[in-house]
This record gives C-alpha cells, structure tokens and sequence, in this order.
C-alpha cells in the first residue's frame, strides 16, 4: 500500500484532535473528485514499518482523539488488506482512541447486502476494528458546506459497532454536542 499524506492535529475529520492517513488508490472516480492524483494505487510513499510506528508516535499524547483512515479510498481490497493489521495494532495500543474511516463504498455493499467489487476476505475484519464509517461517494450535486464531518448530503456517519448489532445502519450521534446543548 502507498499513502499521499499523513495529518497530525486534524479537526477536520471526525471528532478531537485527530492523526489522518490519507492512503493512494481508488476506482470510484467520482465526479469533481477532489483529488485525482490518489486514484493511482502507487501514488505517494511506500506505507512502511517505519510510517505505522510514525503514526503510532503521532497519535500517542493524551489530547489526540483518534485515526482517520481517508484517501483515495481505504476500501478497496488491496487497502483493507494492509489496513486491517495497521488498525488491529493501534487499537491496541490506544484502547480509548476512535478510529474513524471515510468510504465512497456504502454500508450495504460493504458488508455484502449489495454485491461489490470491493468485498474481500479482509472486510468484515475491517468492520469490526472501526467506530465509525462514513460512506458514500461524494456527490457535487449534494454537496452542503453546513455538513460537518462530511461533504455530501448522501454520506452517512454511521456507528459501525451498532450498525454490525442491529444489522443495518445506525447513525452515529454526537454526543459532545448534545452535552452541549443540554447544558
Ligand atoms: S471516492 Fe474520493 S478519492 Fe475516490 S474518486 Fe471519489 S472523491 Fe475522489
């Protein structure tokens, strides 16, 4: 796997401080994508044992919330292959960080209601390692700056280990923010 670009101190995507990976690859070829150069798997720097102990360093202080996994497309099999150890070791390492992954695959073609090129033997594993999922491609049609944490009305943020319980999709709730509102 290669990845164009690692963020550190990321408010962007998801919620706290946060590490973001953003790794090379993907077929979707969406539309005004907003970055093409990571549609080519090779794309970038190789994502070496060095790179995962980086961004294991990276996300150690106490005010870093979580991992962002971005790209490209952290989805397609070739990626979730590589992925799934890389997301294994750092939760363990950080039991009470998040980890987060944006998707242009939905999560009904993710976890086989819908055939898809991007099922693989790894992404039930995957699934499993994540708190949250944000899917769908990003659509210029629907795009709402108002949104946070997502750039289309048609993405979903969904809580991945509630989503897998009840088997469908749950939307993720904020709960910073309705702390917020009920004081
Ligand atoms: S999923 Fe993201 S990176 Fe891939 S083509 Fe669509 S907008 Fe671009």
């Amino acid at each position: 796997m290669h990845y164009a670009t690692i963020k550190t101190c990321d408010i962007a995507n998801g919620p706290g401080v946060r590490t973001s990976l953003f790794v090379s690859g993907c077929t979707h070829h969406c539309k005004n994508c907003f970055n093409e150069v990571a549609w080519d798997f090779s794309y970038g720097e190789p994502f070496t044992k060095e790179i995962r102990n980086k961004i294991f360093e990276l996300s150690a202080a106490d005010y870093v919330t979580g991992l962002s996994l971005l790209g490209g497309e952290p989805m397609e099999p070739e990626n979730q292959r590589e992925l799934v150890p890389f997301v294994r070791n750092f939760r363990a390492l950080y039991p009470n960080k998040t980890v987060w992954c944006y998707s242009g695959y939905t999560w009904e073609q993710l976890t086989g209601a819908e055939a898809c090129r991007c099922r693989c033997e790894s992404t039930d594993a995957f699934l499993s390692l994540l708190d949250v999922l944000v899917d769908g491609e990003f659509v210029q049609d629907k795009y709402d700056i108002s949104l946070r944490f997502r750039g289309s009305s048609n993405q979903r943020i969904l809580n991945v280990p509630r989503s897998l319980a009840a088997g469908q999709p749950v939307l993720w709730q904020d709960k910073a923010l309705f702390s917020s509102h009920s004081m």
